[in-house]
C-alpha cells in the first residue's frame, strides 16, 4: 500500500467523518460551488475561472481596434513577455540591456513604450494634436498605469482613437527599435513620427475608423 494511498485514504476518512447516513434515503449529487445546491451550466462554465488572476489592461486592450498582430504585440508588452534587451540580458543572452533608443535606462517594455526619452518626445508631438499633452508619460511611468489612467482622462468621444494609438505608436516604437537593434540606420522622432502617421492612414483605410479624426487619409 503506497504513502498516496494512505494519504487519499484519510483524507476521505476526514470528510466522512461526521456523516449520518439515513435509512432508505437514497443518494443525490449536490452542486456545492453554491449555497443553494442547483447546479446550472453557466455556473459550471463561471467555476472553470475561480482563481483566475485578471491581468491589468487586458479587458481593455482586447477592446481596442488595432490589428491582431498588433493586440498580440501589446499583449506580450503588457505581461513583459517582449525578448527587449532587458530580458535577454536577464537569461543570460546578452550581456548589456541598453535601451537602444537612448542608451540610459535599461531596455524594458515599460521603457520603450512610455519611459524613454524618445518615447516621451514621440507622445509629446502626437498628444500635442489633439490637445492632450498633458497626458505624456513622465521619465517613470510603467506602460500600463499610464495607458489606464491617461485614458480616464480622455473625453468618451475619443478614447477608443487613444487606445488605438497607444498601441499603434508602441508598434512603431517596436520597429524602430528592432531596426536600430539589428543593425538598420536610426531615425529620429520626426521619421517615427512619420511612420505613425502612413500605418495610422491605413488602419483607418483598413476600418479602424476611431482613428480617422488622427490620420485621414
Ligand atoms: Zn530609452
Amino acid at each position: 500500500m503506497s504513502a498516496t494511498f494512505i494519504t487519499q485514504f484519510l483524507r476521505v476518512w476526514e470528510m466522512v467523518d461526521g456523516t449520518q447516513l439515513q435509512q432508505d434515503v437514497p443518494d443525490k449529487l449536490v452542486w456545492n460551488l453554491t449555497t443553494d445546491g442547483v447546479y446550472s451550466s453557466s455556473l459550471a462554465y463561471r467555476a472553470c475561472f475561480h482563481g483566475r488572476v485578471q491581468m491589468l489592461g487586458v479587458a481593455e486592450l482586447w477592446a481596442t481596434a488595432a490589428p491582431p498582430k498588433v493586440k498580440i504585440f501589446f499583449w506580450l508588452a503588457l505581461h513583459r513577455r517582449l525578448w527587449t534587451a532587458a530580458r535577454r540580458r536577464r537569461h543570460g543572452l546578452q550581456a548589456n540591456d541598453d535601451c537602444v533608443l537612448c542608451s540610459q535606462e535599461p531596455e524594458t517594455a515599460d521603457h520603450l513604450f512610455a519611459a524613454c526619452v524618445f518615447t516621451r518626445e514621440l507622445w509629446h508631438r502626437l498628444l500635442q494634436r489633439v490637445g492632450f499633452q498633458f497626458l505624456c508619460p513622465n521619465g517613470d511611468a510603467d506602460l500600463v498605469n499610464w495607458w489606464l489612467a491617461s485614458r480616464r482622462e480622455i473625453s468618451s468621444g475619443f478614447r477608443k482613437g487613444f487606445d488605438s494609438l497607444v498601441l499603434l505608436a508602441s508598434w512603431e516604437t517596436w520597429k524602430e527599435r528592432n531596426r536600430r537593434t539589428f543593425g538598420g540606420a536610426p531615425s529620429s522622432v520626426a521619421q517615427v513620427l512619420q511612420g505613425i502617421q502612413q500605418e495610422g492612414a491605413e488602419w483607418v483605410s483598413a476600418g479602424f475608423r476611431s482613428l480617422a479624426p488622427l490620420f485621414t487619409p
